[in-house]
């Protein structure tokens, strides 16, 4: 008898499951078992599905390193008994939540796929139902008797992404979502068509390992033109603080006035690694290009290479989480680990 893939939907909160509340006008989560309802034809997909809703579903804006390791730990008691994973999130943080699950599996040979939706599920215009209902096939791919998805990713508007490769750029069209800097996986058409060449495809064969000590007691520093310096030196040098994303600009470059390159410096000598991440979605830093990113490659600054914020932030966590110091830190920064960066600059 045919079998088939059985899928766990895990509802976490967001849009797709919000209703109007009539008396404000604003939108509020409603109950998991209503949204299923609203979308029948789920009953006619090729698999078997299961839920789990959070008990009090989440405005994704509230979301946070614990919330992200509650997700991970209900797909690590589920794993061995689904063939894949679909998380229903809110838009606003899901390239967070998403990256971070990313950096959070290691070995991972089964599809997690994030999705959401702009309109809510009772909304006659909504996007829900194509972004749920293809994200549930995408899941439940399977080719050889293997899953063709074995990653995170995040399914939005007809296109699947490698999840940390993902930025929310829009708050109004459908398309919210985009890559910048690494193909779509798959499109979803007329049939869907997965870009097979660059999907990750594991190599070994070591049980899933699940690494849940994010340390978040990071600073993320966007340098604007005019920021002065008792704003710089104050947030590098917050008490407790274990490291700082520097979001420079253009292919990675910044100030060169001596207080700027000294108040780096003496963070980096404390054991602080400081990643420069750019400002600009698409490209890559490469730092030693211009004279403005010299000295921040002369003080042992960290290359994000072509990773996204969102994505930064989540290996920054996790890499600190792991106790690693500040040259390993500066070693796996730069190597892709999960994909999130290219190998080659851009
Ligand atoms: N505010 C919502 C959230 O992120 C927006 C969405 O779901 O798209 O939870």
């Amino acid at each position: 008898m045919e079998r088939f893939p059985h899928i766990l939907l895990i509802y976490t909160g967001g849009t797709i499951g919000m209703v109007k509340d009539f008396k404000t006008g604003a939108l509020k989560t409603f109950d998991f078992d209503k949204l299923i309802k609203h979308i029948p034809e789920i009953n006619h997909l090729n698999c078997t599905i299961d839920s789990y809703s959070f008990d009090a579903p989440m405005d994704s804006s509230n979301m946070n390193p614990s919330a992200w390791k509650f997700i991970a730990e209900i797909i690590e008691e589920r794993y061995d008994d689904f063939d894949g994973f679909v998380v229903l999130h809110g838009s606003d943080t899901m390239s967070y939540t998403a990256s971070a699950l990313s950096f959070m599996f290691e070995n991972l040979r089964k599809p997690v796929i994030f999705t959401g939706s702009q309109l809510p599920i009772g909304d006659l215009r909504t996007d829900a139902k194509e972004n749920l209902i293809t994200s549930i096939e995408i899941a439940s791919c399977v080719k050889n008797d293997k899953p063709v998805i074995s990653e995170v990713c995040l399914y939005f508007e007809y296109k699947l992404y490698r999840a940390n490769r993902t930025t929310k750029i829009n708050a109004e069209q459908f398309e919210a979502f985009a890559s910048p800097n690494y193909p779509p996986l798959a499109e979803s058409g007329v049939h869907l068509k997965f870009n097979t060449p660059i999907l990750y495809k594991p190599t070994n064969t070591s049980p899933l390992r699940i690494h849940k000590k994010l340390n978040n007691n990071i600073v993320l520093l966007k340098l604007f033109p005019g920021i002065t310096q008792k704003v710089v030196e104050t947030m590098l040098n917050i008490p407790g603080n274990k490291g700082v994303i520097l979001e420079t600009y253009g292919s990675g470059n910044a100030p060169t006035e001596p207080w700027f390159i000294n108040a780096l410096r003496k963070i980096i000598q404390q054991g602080i690694p400081v990643v420069n991440v750019s400002q600009c979605s698409g490209g890559s830093v490469i730092m030693g290009v211009y004279e403005t990113s010299v000295d921040l490659q002369n003080i042992g600054i960290i290359s994000g290479n072509d990773i996204t914020t969102e994505s930064a932030l989540a290996k920054l966590m996790y890499l600190i989480g792991e106790g690693y110091n500040l040259t390993s830190i500066k070693k796996w920064f730069e190597t892709p680990i999960r994909g999130e960066i290219s190998e080659i600059p851009v």
